[in-house]
């Protein structure tokens, strides 16, 4: 892309100057390719220029480097591109079967990769968050456009991280935000692109970035580091924490788009459990079963009764009593048995057999590094799982496994999973 003054000379000249390079390089420039596009230049004068360089008018918007360019504000439907692209991956086969865990590998890599790009340079008006943020819900609980699905866990707190009870997946609006205070900091402290030099120099020679006024003349970019300032400074509670605050989000001298998404994000209450549950030692797919049965979160019958669902409350593994995640894990006859056949094994006596205080124990029990007391933790996380893969085949698929059968099932599959992973 070749910028030039809006005059007949200034183009002539940047074409001689390109008929130059190709002459030495052998790099000639593909003019049917190529289009002018125009900005504060009479019609008259632009017929000049087009006739004289013999090049076509291009129209607004158009895309470079894959981001929307138009010399005005941004409509919302010049957002579409990215919109598509989310569309598409939610809408894809091979998304829809994947469990929980995979579904968030997807979220957390290939759409935060499509968004990331996107948030660097623009922010998403509200309504594109709003749209993006409903295909996300959509491809990680697995429904359709135009259904519904009732989930017993809200999304702010799957955005948090997992020792506050989240699935770690970044909240859009808020990454979005700390893009656009790198971009601040980049006014603040110099040493950025030759577009914050060039405004600093230009826009700020006397004044300060804080200090400076949004208007429309300003250019769409320049307007959202505006914004997400005055965001920053409402979010501090005054201007003078905002600019304290700014100056701490660095690290090692350049600035840490974490660290602001940390200060902008909502906090939940941490709790040891969920602490537990962040081990790398875990499974992917164990670590989200129990961190929806530690939070009684799972869709059990008592849930849906809470709700004024009518359906019959009876658990599916003992067929004795009223299901729920206490009962479940571990008050069940069935559960019992599989975590006692565990126990046994590991030559474990325990007398309190609630979820929680299970996870607990393993996980204050010292020294903490102890690759027993992990082995423990991964273990118990592992039962849960089945067990709710259990509850889940006789409920959905009429299959059942007796519990002894169960445990043979869980010790080769547990094992041979532990071995693929280390
Ligand atoms: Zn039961």
């Amino acid at each position: 892309m070749v910028f030039t003054r809006g005059y007949l000379q200034s183009v002539q000249k940047v074409a001689e100057i390109l008929k130059l390079f190709a002459s030495w390089s052998g790099l000639n420039a593909n003019f049917e390719k190529s289009e002018a596009y125009f900005g504060g230049v009479n019609s008259a004068l632009k017929q000049h220029i087009l006739n004289a360089i013999g090049l076509k008018e291009g129209s607004f918007p158009f895309r470079y480097l894959g981001l929307p360019i138009h010399p005005s504000r941004l409509t919302s439907t010049m957002y579409d591109p990215i919109v598509q692209k989310v569309q598409h991956l939610v809408c894809s086969c091979a998304v829809k079967f994947l469990a929980y865990a995979g579904k968030t590998e997807v979220l957390n890599s290939m759409v935060f990769g499509l968004e990331n790009f996107w948030c660097g340079s623009l922010l998403l008006p509200q309504n594109v968050c709003a749209i993006i943020t409903k295909l996300r819900k959509q491809l990680f609980w697995g429904y359709q456009e135009g259904q519904r699905k009732l989930v017993f866990k809200d999304w702010a707190s799957i955005s948090s991280p997992w020792s506050e009870g989240g699935f770690q997946i970044k909240n859009l609006a808020i990454w979005n935000q700390a893009n656009m205070l790198k971009w601040l900091w980049h006014f603040v402290h110099g040493c950025g692109s030759i577009w914050t030099d060039w405004i600093r120099h230009d826009f700020l020679a006397n004044t300060s970035i804080w200090d400076l006024q949004i208007h429309e003349y300003h250019s769409e970019s320049l307007r959202n580091v505006l914004t997400t300032r005055e965001i920053w400074v409402i979010h501090c509670g005054s201007r003078q924490k905002a600019m304290d605050m700014l100056d701490t989000c660095t690290t090692k001298g350049k600035f840490s788009i974490g660290k602001a998404y940390n200060f902008l994000r909502p906090r939940f209450p941490t709790h040891a459990c969920y602490r537990a549950v962040q081990d790398p030692f875990l499974l992917s797919r164990h670590k989200f079963t129990l961190m929806l049965a530690l939070q009684r979160k799972l869709a059990t019958a008592d849930q849906f009764c809470r709700r004024g669902i009518s359906i019959v409350n009876r658990c599916c593994l003992c067929k004795q009593h009223a299901e729920s995640p206490r009962h479940l894990f571990f008050q069940c006859t069935y559960s019992k048995a599989v975590l006692s056949s565990l126990f046994t094994w590991m030559g474990l006596q325990l007398r309190d057999l609630q979820l929680r205080s299970l996870i607990l124990w393993c996980h204050r029990s010292k020294p903490k590094k102890h690759w027993r007391n992990k082995w423990f933790k991964c273990s118990i996380a592992a039962v849960t799982y089945y067990l709710w893969r259990e509850r889940n085949y006789r409920l959905f698929e009429d299959k059942e496994r007796q519990a002894s059968v169960s445990v043979f099932y869980f010790y080769t599959n547990h094992l041979l999973l532990h071995m693929m992973k280390y």
